[in-house]
């Protein structure tokens, strides 16, 4: 069965004053239909870039598609014309920001902007349109959706124009939600609350979600497959179990050294991870993450470390899962 959703070896560089910026460098990713992936990582990773460019988000210029391929459905998403992109967009793919105040219009009735994508791209007339966004708004949690539907986003709490996020982008019943850091935005109960809503909304429509997150409490709680990206690359990928199981890259080791176990009696000290991540203008031949590894080895400096398959699916692009590498035992005696 082919996938929703297939990226091949996608390329995205920026022209800046300063030279070209290589965010996005080569990466391969799938989502099946039903399933939630979490793309995770730090700021600057390219995970909302990546993104992006299946929204058809990336201003070209100063963007540049450098190569590779985005197959929706198994149809190419890049490079086809504007206006039926908009159309798969619209009413195939959803997608929700971080901060819905930028991408709510200040000036339209929250009912109205629910409505846009029904009369354009599901062609209900106006009085469908009125029902199914004011279901959308009940559906989303948001009380006395008779009146919500003619307020605007600034009479809506932060919370609730999340909510208002979420009602636009599931109203067309899209096969693919985008989440781009959904919650970031939000005080700690309500990023919960909001949670909890896309986790319900995704068991009872079965829609497909890429989720961003940095947080890997969300991930473990919402998702079934993670990619872990780290200076524009993909590091290590595999199911949720793979990766908080059995962790094969020492950038994963230290996101997960970073979140705190409640479980823990004592209470285990956060690791932030020290360094800072990689220049993009002119990335190390080698390994992205070497200069902040306490596990680099020469060969690390020297070549871009394989793809190496742990276990069907479970990919980790780092030495030492290399035969020749120093073995676990060795690594724990060096502090793992
Ligand atoms: Fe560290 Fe080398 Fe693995 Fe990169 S390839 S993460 S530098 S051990
Ligand atoms: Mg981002």
């Amino acid at each position: 069965m082919s996938h929703l959703l297939e990226v091949n070896h996608l390329k995205i560089n920026f022209k800046t004053y300063g030279g070209e910026v290589k965010a996005v460098r080569d990466v391969s990713f799938h989502v099946d239909k039903g399933e939630v992936l979490a793309i995770v990582g730090e700021s600057g990773s390219g995970k909302s870039v990546t993104v992006q460019s299946i929204m058809g988000l990336i201003p070209t210029p100063p963007g540049i598609i450098k190569g590779g391929s985005i197959r929706f459905q198994g149809k190419e998403l890049l490079r086809r014309p504007k206006k039926e992109l908009r159309k798969v967009k619209g009413s195939k793919i959803g997608m929700i920001f971080q901060d819905p105040m930028t991408s709510l219009n200040p000036t339209m009735r929250v009912g109205k902007q629910i409505e846009e994508g029904l009369i354009i791209h599901q062609r209900l007339s106006k009085s469908e349109a009125k029902k199914r966004a004011i279901e959308m708004i009940k559906l989303v949690g948001i009380p006395n959706p008779e009146e919500r539907y003619n307020q605007y986003p600034h009479e809506f709490s932060g919370g609730m124009r999340q909510r208002a996020m979420i009602a636009i982008a599931l109203a067309c019943n899209p096969e693919l939600l985008i989440a781009d850091e959904p919650t970031t935005a939000l005080d700690v109960t309500i990023q919960a609350q909001v949670l909890e809503l896309m986790k319900q909304i995704q068991e009872e429509t079965k829609t497909s979600i890429i989720l961003i997150t940095h947080d890997l409490g969300v991930v473990a709680e919402t998702a079934q497959r993670v990619i872990v990206m780290y200076g524009g690359m993909m590091v290590e990928s595999g199911t949720v179990f793979d990766i908080f199981e059995n962790p094969k890259h020492p950038y994963t080791w230290g996101l997960l050294n970073s979140i705190p176990n409640i479980d823990e009696e004592e209470k285990k000290q956060l690791e932030p991870i020290d360094g800072s991540p990689p220049d993009l203008f002119a990335p190390p031949k080698g390994c992205p993450f070497a200069p902040r590894c306490k596990y680099a080895m020469e060969v690390c400096l020297e070549e871009m470390p394989s793809e190496y398959e742990i276990d069907g699916g479970h990919v980790a692009k780092c030495w030492l899962n290399d035969p020749r590498a120093p073995k676990e035992e060795e690594l724990v005696a060096l502090g793992r």
